[in-house]
């Protein structure tokens, strides 16, 4: 998490394309400020009471459809996403998260790229995931 007096929230949006609204703004200072790892739909529409669902839902698209942020499957059935923090979001290969299974908490491995694999000929790749799953050392305690 950052302190949200040091980044240039507007600066964001424009660099990556995206038209600023007050509440693109509002939905990307809680992503900056208030998500930690993973988030999902829900859990940004928990801090912002004055946004509603599908509002919140299409900032979230757009964001993700502009690279700033990473989509999630970690099998939890909600659609998960996190904040790209690399400077080249464009050309971001994302990072490996690790998942765990009981409470559904997805943490971000930052510093671990996704390992770049052979592709077979001719296929053009649009988005790669490495989601390790387990359990989280709370987990983990309680199911010994
Ligand atoms: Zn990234
Ligand atoms: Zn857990
Ligand atoms: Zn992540």
């Amino acid at each position: 998490m950052q302190h949200q007096e040091n980044i240039d929230f507007e600066h964001i949006l424009e660099d990556a394309g995206i038209r600023v609204t007050a509440v693109r703004l509002l939905v990307l200072k809680a992503i900056y400020t208030q998500m930690n790892g993973a988030f999902s739909l829900h859990d940004i529409v928990g801090v912002l009471p004055t946004v509603d669902n599908s509002t919140a839902f299409r900032a979230l698209s757009l964001f993700a459809e502009k690279s700033l942020l990473h989509p999630i499957d970690d099998g939890s059935g909600m659609q998960k996403y996190c904040l790209c923090r690399c400077a080249d979001h464009e050309h971001c290969r994302g990072h490996v998260h690790i998942t765990c299974t009981m409470c559904h908490q997805t943490i971000c491995m930052t510093d671990v790229p996704i390992p770049s694999v052979p592709i077979p000929d001719g296929y053009e790749i649009h988005e790669s995931e490495y989601v390790i799953k387990g359990l989280c050392p709370k987990c983990s305690k309680k199911a010994r």
